[in-house]
């Protein structure tokens, strides 16, 4: 297993590499301390998973998440300094799976990389959901509705899969929380809004008039009747 670091500062470096040291002694970790390289080394290298700081001395790391986006589906997790919740909103919306703020304990960050990979690793090659006209292949990570197909990312899968193991009825924020972070953070619930919104745009005629994901407003999704879709 390949993890990549894009991050300029040596000392976090070196602590998130003591970290994964402790967590997994057969990762091969691999770093960059720029943006650019750090997009050529994902092309390069095709790392389980990678984690990119937002402040980096070339580009930034959001427009670092966003290449990387436009030709790969890796787990990414971003590492900010900044705990401002529209830092880590706008970091979603580029395509980041996860987030962690600095300062973070050793602990925290296994515990995160541990989430989101087993996320990834536990996707069943065969499985396929699907509830009315909306199919959700897990393994080649794509959602199907009308004639429309769309790539998805890790997490997007986690959230639909969720909604449509419930078959219509309501899947609460929380229990969306629990699944994707494994726990329910305090100021989740912005980051949960913007995977709905991606799911939305990917599958929705009119995102901004959803037929398919809808709202219980204050409670959280689910999905539209299943003859009505
Ligand atoms: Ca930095």
């Amino acid at each position: 297993m390949k993890i990549l670091l894009i991050e300029d500062n040596q000392n976090v470096c070196d602590f998130i590499t003591l970290a994964l040291e402790i967590g997994w002694p057969e990762l091969k970790i691999h770093k960059s301390s720029s943006g650019e390289t750090g997009i050529a080394l994902v092309k390069a290298l095709h790392p389980d998973i990678v984690t990119v700081d937002l402040g980096l001395p070339d580009i930034s790391g959001y427009e670092v998440i966003k290449e990387i986006r436009s030709f790969s589906e890796v787990p990414v997790i971003v590492l900010t300094a900044r705990g401002e919740e529209k830092d880590i909103v706008k970091a979603l919306e580029f395509g980041a799976d996860e987030y962690v703020i600095k300062p973070f304990g050793q602990m925290e960050l296994i515990a995160r990389i541990r989430v989101l990979l087993r996320r990834y690793q536990s996707r069943n090659p065969e499985q396929l959901l699907s509830f009315g006209k909306l199919s959700l292949d897990l393994a080649k990570r794509t959602v199907r509705y009308n004639l429309k197909e769309e790539m998805l990312t890790g997490t997007e899968c986690t959230v639909l899969k969720q909604l449509i193991e419930k078959e219509g009825l309501v899947t609460t924020r929380e229990s969306i929380a629990e699944k994707i972070w494994g726990t329910d953070y305090a100021d989740s619930s912005g980051a949960i809004k913007v995977y709905i919104r991606h799911l939305r745009e990917k599958i929705e005629d009119d995102p901004g008039n959803p037929k398919v994901i809808l709202t219980r407003f204050g409670i959280g999704y689910y999905l539209a009747k299943e003859t009505s879709l």
